[in-house]
């Protein structure tokens, strides 16, 4: 473990983090948020946020680059997002039954997804991942699913399956507790890899291919030239789903998602992060004829105490009501004047800038990689540096090598510049 770094006073966050070790694992709700990847030896606990700016338990201020990991793709506490949940609020935080406003988000999303007929909510995007993989199912009659090495579709049994890179491998958990059945029902290849996948359904009884369409949980990695037209050629071939996981890429890279992006369609799509606005939601949807599998219209089980809940579905709709095509032209231009900053400010430095539209990974390696053998090949020593020297300059980044910085319309360009001045001194201190 890396000693502290000096400069930033974090005594609360200590004092905060001393306590929550004994109540918490880990002392965080979440892996990611206790920073260890970064060699940190407690994380920072948030007192509030607004726009683009973090502020801890100490008063300390940050640029946030992580935006809750997604979901705030207009910033913190954005007016209209905070008075529409007040506003749900006062009527009821949940019911238990139906609203109008369901069905309005439910439309918000297909009228944004070509493929997308009609949508089932759920509460987070695992449950969409888990849901979506049980209809797929369901509907081909096959159990196996096809996954890429470094994608992440949230901590569902079968899906923490990887076996790393080489030709179509039988998954082993990776994670205690995952039975060996689950795991082995999943079939782990390296992205970008077109005959892995192949073989793959040759050899296998596929139910779906199963893919981040611009993976994002293993850095940034765009899908090579072609790549995901091939995915949808080879499922419509040999009869699997296609199945793509756009909780991080729906409404952000463009409106409608990585497939509007990219111009292919899936079967199903399972949503999240954005949709609620920073609240819990998530859905999975797809055509008419498959989703009528889903009980109550079909008999593929699946339900929800607070699916589609009020609050999160008001913050939803005002999130999704303020993007339109200039909040997108903008969020590009923003994510351009990011990526290019930090890769001026890298300099000579060993540092792969990659970018799509609201998404930003500085890999620590010569070249931008293509699959998760080469992004987990990157200096993680060096990044870990790098992020904690950032932290002492007031900018917060994702802790992890493997997740992208986000993004927002909260951000501006004096944010972006004040970010890529630390991101130099930052990467001249990690690389000293
Ligand atoms: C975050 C994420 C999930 C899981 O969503 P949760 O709401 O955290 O369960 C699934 N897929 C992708 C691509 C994600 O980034």
């Amino acid at each position: 473990m890396a000693e502290q770094t000096a400069g930033l006073d974090t005594r609360s966050s200590e004092v905060i983090y001393a306590r929550a070790v004994g109540l918490l694992p880990g002392g965080v709700n979440s892996p990611v948020r206790a920073m260890r990847s970064i060699g940190r030896t407690h994380p920072i606990f948030v007192e509030r946020a607004d726009g683009f700016e973090l502020i801890d338990a100490d008063g300390n201020r940050y640029i946030d680059w992580v935006c809750s990991w997604g979901p705030l793709i207009l910033g913190h506490a954005d007016p209209e997002v905070v008075e529409a949940v007040r506003e749900a609020a006062a009527r009821g935080t949940s019911y238990g039954a139906p609203t109008e406003g369901e069905v309005e988000l439910a439309q918000q999303v297909c009228d944004r997804f070509a493929s997308v007929d009609m949508v089932r909510m759920v509460n987070s995007g695992t449950e969409a991942a888990m849901s979506a993989i049980r209809l797929a199912r369901a509907v081909t009659g096959r159990e196996q699913l096809v996954k890429f090495a470094g994608a992440y579709h949230g901590h569902v049994d079968g899906l923490l399956a990887d076996a790393g890179s080489g030709l179509a491998t039988q998954g082993m958990p990776a994670s205690p507790g995952v039975p060996r059945a689950q795991a082995a029902a999943t079939i782990v290849v390296p992205w970008n890899d077109p005959d892995a996948v192949a073989a793959a359904l040759t050899e296998h009884e596929v139910a779906a291919i199963l893919a981040e369409p611009v993976p994002a949980n293993m850095g940034v990695v765009p899908p090579a030239d072609g790549f995901l037209e091939r995915l949808r050629e080879l499922a419509t071939a040999d009869g699997a789903l296609l199945v793509l996981d756009e909780v991080i890429t729906g409404f952000r890279v463009a409106r409608g998602g990585a497939q509007e992006r990219y111009g292919v369609e899936a079967d199903l799509t399972i949503m999240g992060k954005v949709l609620g606005g920073g609240l819990p939601a998530a859905a999975y949807g797809g055509s008419r004829e498959l989703m009528d599998h889903v009980a109550p219209a079909g008999d593929v089980y699946q339900a929800g105490t607070l699916a589609g809940n009020p609050l999160a579905v008001a913050a939803g709709l005002a999130t999704l009501a303020k993007l339109d095509p200039s909040a997108y032209e903008r969020l590009g231009a923003l994510t351009d004047r990011l990526a290019a900053g930090l890769a001026a400010a890298a300099g000579e430095h060993p540092v792969s800038v990659v970018a799509v539209p609201g998404l930003v990974t500085p890999f620590f390696a010569d070249e931008p990689p293509p699959d998760f053998a080469r992004s987990a090949a990157s200096d993680l020593a060096a990044h870990g540096h790098f992020c904690r020297e950032l932290l002492d300059r007031g900018i917060y980044p994702p802790a992890s090598q493997f997740e992208a910085w986000f993004v927002s319309l909260a951000h501006d360009e004096a944010a972006i510049d004040r970010t890529c001045e630390a991101a130099a001194d930052a990467f001249a201190a990690a690389f000293a």
